[in-house]
């Protein structure tokens, strides 16, 4: 692995967890950019509440923990920060114009030699890649929320990005102990959305059109796939806001199955609270959804 020093921009949700992560195996030198000194308080915050799931999931101990946090270094000075970085990591807000400004601001301070890589889920690396000012060393990395356990890393070339920094970034992805996933082109979701989104509006579709309920189709997916969770359970755990922005995008572009269904999650489900595994409701009661029970897949 021939990188040493990772810088991480933006430290929000994700930003904070792919710099404590990178910290936490203890072979790089990771420096957190964000845009004042208050966002950098509160990645400090951040990070630190973290640790105890390092400890709960991963066994981390104090020694550990507080190794990894000194191996963190913060700054909201954007040439100072990626000054020496092999390769920055951007988690900054999912904003084409706030992205487009960022990547031309540090295509001209970040030394030839430095690597970028796009977290963003939605927008693509092609739509960045000029104003990088480097289009071949620049690529996606995407990982998944709380990624010291859900560990993929989908890395995604655009069509202008070097294969020589698509194999760095995926050797880096291993190297910060996640399972790195290739996609040689560029796909708008990536793998997993780009199998999860249609199967979950399937599965919402019957609901929509009154075929079946959804402890009825989660039963028939799992007891005929063998999988442990439904579309249902799924989407309770995804949160059923995120689905409703999804259908009410597809709503709004004039499809009118996705106005009814949209609305039906809003009346249904978020105007009633049940918004998901969080709120100890959605589509299943929780903690001891229905799905879980030993009879579920009985009858
Ligand atoms: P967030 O809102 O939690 O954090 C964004 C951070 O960026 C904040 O700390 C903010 O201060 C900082 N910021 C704003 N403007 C900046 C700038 N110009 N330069 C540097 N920092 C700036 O966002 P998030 O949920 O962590 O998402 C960040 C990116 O990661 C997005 O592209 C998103 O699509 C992607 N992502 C998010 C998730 C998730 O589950 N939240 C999962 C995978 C990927």
């Amino acid at each position: 692995m021939n990188y040493k020093n990772i810088t991480v921009a933006g430290s929000g949700v994700l930003g904070s967890q792919i710099a404590f992560q990178t910290a936490y195996v203890g072979k790089f030198n990771v420096t957190i950019y964000d845009i004042n000194d208050e966002a950098l308080e509160r990645a400090k915050e951040r990070i630190t509440n973290l640790k105890p799931y390092y400890k709960e999931d991963l066994g981390a101990t104090d020694e550990d923990l507080n190794a990894a946090f000194d191996r963190l270094t913060f700054h909201s000075d954007l040439a100072k920060a990626v000054a020496d970085a092999d390769l920055v990591i951007e988690a900054i807000p999912e904003v084409v114009q706030i992205k487009t400004d960022f990547y031309t601001e540090l295509g001209k301070m970040a030394p030839e030699k430095t690597v970028f890589a796009t977290n963003s889920s939605t927008l693509l690396p092609s739509q960045f890649a000029e104003a990088t000012g480097r289009p071949e060393k620049f690529l996606a990395l995407h990982f998944a929320n709380e990624i010291w356990k859900n560990n993929t890393a989908e890395v995604m070339k655009h069509p202008g990005t070097n294969d020589r920094f698509f194999d760095e970034v995926i050797d880096f992805a291993k190297a910060i102990g996640m399972v790195a996933l290739p996609l040689h082109k560029e796909q708008p979701g990536y793998i997993l959305n780009s199998l999860l989104v249609p199967f979950l509006e399937a599965g919402q579709g019957l609901l929509l059109n009154e075929v079946a309920d959804p402890a009825t189709i989660d039963k028939t997916w799992m007891i005929a796939t063998g999988a442990p969770l439904g579309p249902f359970a799924i989407l309770d755990v995804v949160g059923i806001t995120t689905a409703y922005n999804i259908a009410n995008a597809k709503a709004q572009a004039g499809d009118p199955h996705f106005v009814k269904l949209a609305n039906l999650l809003k009346t249904e489900y978020i105007d009633k609270g049940k918004t998901g595994r969080a709120a100890g409701e959605g589509f299943y009661k929780y903690p001891n959804p229905a799905f879980a029970k030993a009879d579920f897949l009985k009858g």
